[in-house]
């Protein structure tokens, strides 16, 4: 069976949930192949067991943690010329795009980016033109690189024992460019990641500003807490949280949209979501014609009575 690399995403060694999702992909093409960069790999081997990873690659160069993106492309690039593999699957955030495009030109293959689907093939399904068409693609030169957005798939268990292999890579002055001097942890809100959450209440304009009622909801429920452009605008909630074309895409099992009127703008970026539920004091709001299940009603009482029902169970 053909080698599948996974570039692993973790936070010293507590591996990221997209992972998960790319492993149980990658078994659908061929054997997973994890590539783990920087320290706290023995930290991260129960989780990569846990879905299927047949082996973890470990890159520790410190070159590849003090620098921006380039070293890491130019790694994947090292690890590919050796292991050949059918594929390579990349979490689709900031920085998995901009090394999938950098290995991409290393590489001389064909790169798509965004996948919310990945079947055997590979033959990816994304969201285009501002969520008005969904297309499914088939890279045709070289070495197909994915980037897959989070909530592509339901990570399923397949226990291994991976070995690990420590993989020696030289970095090029070259891709020494850009240091990193300084770093701070995300701000911690006890919420999940927004683009990895698999549920989202995000809030409009008719929040007022008052988001209160969304994040006890959001709370209610472990999930992530969202906006649209015009709340973000009315500087009620920053704008790391604004989904939609100028903010974050987004891909939850679950998206509740409050008091979101459902712009083209705002469906770019959540519309590819499992099940969508509006609650709406208009009727007539452009979010009803997208929705799984709507509401009709104020937010300001929706959304409290809801948050009494599920603390209730
Ligand atoms: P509105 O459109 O004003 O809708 C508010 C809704 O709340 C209405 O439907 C109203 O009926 C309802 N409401 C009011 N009070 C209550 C209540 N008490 N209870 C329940 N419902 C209530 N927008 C984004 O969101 N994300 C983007 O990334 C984005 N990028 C953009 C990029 C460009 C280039 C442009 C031109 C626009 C962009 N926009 C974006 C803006 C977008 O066009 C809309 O203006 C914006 O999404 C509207 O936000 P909203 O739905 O919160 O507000």
């Amino acid at each position: 069976m053909s080698n599948v690399l996974v570039l692993v995403d973790h936070s010293a060694g507590t591996v990221r949930k997209t992972t998960a999702e790319l492993l149980t992909i990658a078994r659908r093409l061929g054997e997973p192949v994890a590539v783990f960069i920087g320290d706290g790999v023995q930290d991260a081997l129960p989780a990569l067991g846990q879905y299927g990873a047949t082996k973890v690659i470990a890159l520790t160069n410190p070159d590849l943690s003090q620098y921006l993106v380039a070293p890491k492309a130019e790694a994947l690039q090292q690890v590919a010329a050796k292991i050949e593999p059918s594929a390579i699957l990349i979490s689709s955030n900031a920085e998995g795009k901009e090394i999938a495009a950098r290995l991409a030109v290393k590489l001389d293959s064909g790169l798509i980016t965004d996948a919310v689907d990945v079947q055997a093939g590979p033959v990816t399904t994304q969201s285009v033109f501002a969520g008005n068409f969904t297309v499914q693609s088939k890279i045709t030169h070289g070495t197909p690189i994915i980037t897959v957005k989070p909530n592509a798939a339901t990570p399923e268990a397949a226990e291994t024992s991976p070995e690990v292999e420590e993989f020696d890579v030289t970095i090029s002055d070259a891709a020494k460019t850009a240091r990193i001097t300084d770093s701070k942890p995300r701000e911690a809100t006890g919420r999940p990641e927004l683009t990895e959450a698999a549920i989202i209440v995000s809030g409009g304009r008719g929040t007022g500003g008052d988001f209160g009622p969304i994040e006890a909801f959001a709370d209610s429920l472990g999930a992530a807490v969202g906006a649209s452009r015009a709340a973000v605008d009315s500087g009620w909630y920053p704008h790391a949280y604004q989904v939609g074309q100028t903010g974050k895409t987004v891909s939850p099992q679950l998206y509740v949209a409050a008091g979101i009127s459902g712009a083209i703008q705002h469906r770019a970026g959540m519309q590819t979501s499992k099940t969508i539920v509006a609650v709406n004091k208009d009727p007539e709001a452009p979010i009803f014609e997208l929705v799984d299940f709507g509401v009709v009603g104020d937010l300001h009482k929706v959304l409290p009575t809801a948050t009494e029902e599920v603390t209730k169970r």
